[in-house]
């Protein structure tokens, strides 16, 4: 893993979240995208190396929307680059974490995506992301 790519956030009012974050991180919104395979809506903004994801549920019973019912807006997970995701996936697994996914997918951001099962990493959702190189 090298560094935190970004940390997801999950929020229930995303146009409200997004001039909030804009104010506070005093950068623009420099992209929002619907990721259909999770239900989610995203805004991303750039601070540094890292980036800040929103996560907006669009489904009534979509996993952001099961988040914050359970745990309230929040950090929700925290996302690693990755250079190698099948690579790193097979090692994690053999070391004894749940991947969430068997196979990598399409995430927001040009990314390719895996997700950890929290249960064995202290209740943090954590993700792994490579770019997509095109
Ligand atoms: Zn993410």
């Amino acid at each position: 893993m090298k560094k935190i790519e970004h940390i997801g956030i999950a929020v229930k009012d995303f146009a409200a979240s997004i001039q909030l974050f804009e104010k506070l991180l005093r950068v623009p919104c420099y992209k929002t995208e619907i990721v259909e395979s999770e239900n989610v809506n995203t805004a991303f903004f750039q601070k540094g190396e890292t980036k800040i994801e929103l996560l907006e549920s669009i489904e009534e019973d979509g996993v952001i929307a099961k988040f914050i019912a359970k745990k309230g807006e929040g950090i929700h997970h925290i996302a690693f680059e990755v250079d190698d995701i099948e690579k790193e996936m097979h090692l994690l697994k053999t070391e004894g974490f749940t991947l969430l996914n068997d196979k990598p997918k399409k995430g927001a951001d040009n990314k390719l995506v895996c997700f950890l099962h929290p249960k064995e990493t202290n209740g943090v959702l954590i993700e792994l992301c490579q770019e997509i190189k095109t």
